[in-house]
C-alpha cells in the first residue's frame, strides 16, 4: 500500500500537524527532493524532513507558489460583465 505523495513545490507554504514551538504553523518550502527543506515563517528556523516524514506531518497548504496548479490563464482574460 503506497501512500500518495504530497504535492509540494518550492515556495509553497504548508502547515504541519505540529506547529513550531515559536507558535507559528506555516512553513515555506525551500527544497524539494529526497528531503523536503522547510523554513518556519515565524522565526526563520530551517529544518529538513525526509520525504516520508514530511508526508506524515503535512496538514494542508497555506498558500501555493506562483502558478502552482492554477493555470487560470488558459481561458483568456476574465469576463468583465
Ligand atoms: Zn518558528
Amino acid at each position: 500500500m503506497v501512500k500518495p505523495i504530497v504535492p509540494v513545490r518550492m515556495d509553497d507554504v504548508v502547515r504541519l500537524k505540529k506547529g513550531h514551538p515559536c507558535g507559528t504553523n506555516a512553513w515555506k518550502v525551500t527544497r524539494v527532493g529526497m528531503d523536503i527543506g522547510l523554513e518556519c515563517s515565524g522565526c526563520g528556523r530551517r529544518v529538513m524532513l525526509v520525504r516520508s516524514e514530511f508526508d506524515r506531518r503535512y496538514n494542508g497548504h497555506v498558500s501555493h507558489a506562483r502558478g502552482d496548479g492554477y493555470d487560470a490563464d488558459h481561458g483568456g482574460s476574465e469576463n468583465l460583465s
